[in-house]
């Protein structure tokens, strides 16, 4: 099946759950990780593409940093009421953001490529001026030669503004700057008929001309991994976002971050879902509570 030609793309994000570049005995930053992904991804910008990295791991990496421990965390907060808990989990975000984006800083630097961040909430792409201005200002980056490091702004989004998890923030952010490819790497291959972990029979699932409702009955009751909040349900929902858009988006395995390169030279690794621009698309339709 090597109908896969990705020469042609012009712009590609790539999404990288905690669990790809943590450790997951403590949860720190994994060094040799996020050094190979910066050079992987650099080496794809010195091809002449746009790249945008959608980047998760704050609040893992925070609570390592400020060594919040599960007793802490779990007991004494929540003394003080679940609301303490989420701001200790906030806290955690804002340092643990710090930390991964110095660590990108350095690694990128190695390579002279500039990088930067943004940090999004729901509100950011459901508030028409936001909407705008953060696409103004992903277009001016990428003018620049700028590789955007993205997340989520964990330290002031509570539930009402919140994306959950950055499976659905890559692609609002693949929509927002008209990406041609959507890279989204977690611990699973790609997409399977079932939960490959719970059921023997699941049959891996190597491409999807067209994402038809028909998949989403594939992710019902599959949970994510342990540091990440991503399971397959949002991945699918991802996936029409982003198909919809317009964009490719290729599902994989970031267990070897070279998979990255050996996609972009069409390589049939993880799932390939076809993108078909949905005439009237509309990102703020893809909320269902706003
Ligand atoms: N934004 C969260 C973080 O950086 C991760 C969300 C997710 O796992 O999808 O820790």
């Amino acid at each position: 099946m090597s109908e896969r030609d990705f020469s042609k793309i012009k712009r590609v994000v790539v999404k990288i759950g905690s669990s790809s570049i943590t450790h997951k005995e403590s949860g720190g930053a994994d060094l040799i990780r996020l050094e190979k992904l910066v050079r992987e991804l650099t080496d794809i910008h010195n091809g002449g593409r746009d790249v945008v990295l959608v980047s998760s791991g704050a609040i893992s990496v925070g609570l390592k940093a400020a060594r919040i421990t599960d007793t802490y965390y779990d007991g004494s907060a929540e003394e003080d009421g679940p609301d303490n808990k989420l701001a200790l989990k906030q806290a955690a975000a804002a340092i643990g953001q710090a930390r991964l984006m110095m660590l990108y800083q350095k690694f990128f630097a190695e390579y002279s490529q500039l990088t930067a961040q943004v940090l999004m909430t729901k509100r950011t792409v459901t508030n028409d001026w936001n909407r705008l201005n953060v696409r103004n200002t992903f277009r001016e980056l990428m003018n620049l030669g700028v590789i955007p490091v993205v997340n989520e702004n964990d330290s002031i989004s509570t539930y009402e503004i919140q994306f959950g998890d950055n499976d659905t923030l890559s692609a609002m952010v693949t929509a927002l700057v008209d990406a041609d490819l959507l890279i989204l790497l977690s611990d699973i291959d790609g997409l399977y008929t079932d939960d490959p972990r719970k059921n023997k029979d699941a049959e891996f699932i190597p491409y999807i001309e067209r994402l038809t409702d028909r998949f989403d009955s594939f992710a019902k009751g599959s949970t994510g991994s342990l540091s990440g909040t991503g399971g397959m349900a949002t991945k699918i929902h991802a996936a029409h976002i982003a198909t919809d858009s317009g964009a490719d988006m290729v599902i994989a395995n970031a267990a070897d971050l070279n998979v990255i390169h050996r996609i972009m030279a069409g390589e049939d690794v993880g799932t390939l879902i076809r993108g078909h621009r949905k005439q009237d698309f509309y990102l703020k339709d893809y909320f269902s509570d706003d």
